[in-house]
C-alpha cells in the first residue's frame, strides 16, 4: 500500500531554513503525530542538533532524543519521522539504508543541490520505497 507523508508547509519550511542554517553540516529533526492506516501524519517537529557535525552524516544526542520521546508520548504521539539534509541528492546513503532498518519510521531528506531546496520521504520495507509527500 503507497504511504503518504502529510506534513505542513509551515514545518517544511522550519527543516529547510534548519538544514540552511545548518549549513555546511547535515541538519537533524524529529518528526511526532500518527499513523493511520496508510497515513503518517506529523503534528509537531522537533529540530535537533546534528552532535556528529559532520558533512555526510548525522547523529542525535540520545537523551536529548530520550527526553523528546517522553514529551511525545505526554502528547499522545509517535516518532513518525525523521529529518535531515544532505550535500548529495535527496536519497538514503548507504549509511542512511543502516540507519533505516534500525529506525523503521518515514526518512525525509532534503538537500540544495539544485538552489532550492528539495524534499523526498522514503521508508525502507523489504525494498526501498518512496513515500508521497503532502503539504497541508
Ligand atoms: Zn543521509
Amino acid at each position: 500500500m503507497q504511504l503518504v507523508l502529510r506534513l505542513s508547509e509551515n514545518d517544511l519550511i522550519r527543516l529547510h531554513n534548519h538544514a540552511e542554517r545548518s549549513l555546511p553540516f547535515e541538519a537533524a529533526a524529529l518528526l511526532f503525530g500518527r499513523v493511520q492506516d496508510n497515513e503518517v501524519v506529523v503534528s509537531h517537529i522537533e529540530i535537533v542538533y546534528n552532535i556528529a557535525e559532520s558533512r555526510t552524516s548525522f547523529s542525535i544526542d540520545p537523551e536529548a532524543e530520550y527526553k523528546l520521546l517522553v514529551e511525545a508520548e505526554e502528547r499522545e504521539e509517535d516518532l513518525v519521522g525523521i529529518f535531515h539534509s544532505h550535500p548529495a541528492p535527496p536519497k538514503p546513503s548507504s549509511r542512511d539504508l543502516q540507519n533505516m532498518r534500525l529506525n523503521p519510521v518515514v526518512w525525509l531528506i532534503s538537500s540544495k543541490l539544485t538552489g532550492s531546496w528539495v524534499s523526498r520521504a522514503y521508508i525502507l520495507d523489504d525494498n526501498l520505497e518512496e513515500v508521497d509527500l503532502i503539504l497541508t
